[in-house]
């Protein structure tokens, strides 16, 4: 089962992934934040791009919604938590934290 709600600002799934069973996406940049312009790109050109890592989003507001899908009895098994989605996810500054 996929449980979606619009409460979630940086997560979404779990989705089903043939390599990785159910993973739950984490995102941590803005839509299209990205150094690069991959011509296969499923969100279209990167207009302007972006080189400078910088903290996009609270990484503690990331991790609490992190946090609050793990104990969602409805959201169902995961099986991998996945950094993905909206562009570069490194771009975040944080991301090491
Ligand atoms: S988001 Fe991914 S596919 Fe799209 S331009 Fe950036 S690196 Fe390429």
């Amino acid at each position: 089962m996929v449980f979606e709600s619009k409460r979630w600002k940086y997560i979404f799934g779990p989705v089903p992934s043939r390599r990785l069973g159910r993973s739950l996406g984490v995102d941590t940049v803005p839509l299209k934040t990205c150094n690069w312009n991959c011509v296969y790109c499923q969100l279209g050109r990167t207009k302007p791009l972006v080189a400078n890592r910088r903290e996009w989003f609270p990484r503690e507001e990331i991790l609490e919604e992190v946090a609050a899908a793990l104990d969602e009895p409805n959201r169902g098994e995961i099986d991998w938590i996945t950094f993905i989605a909206s562009g570069e996810t490194t771009l975040h500054a944080g991301i090491g934290w």
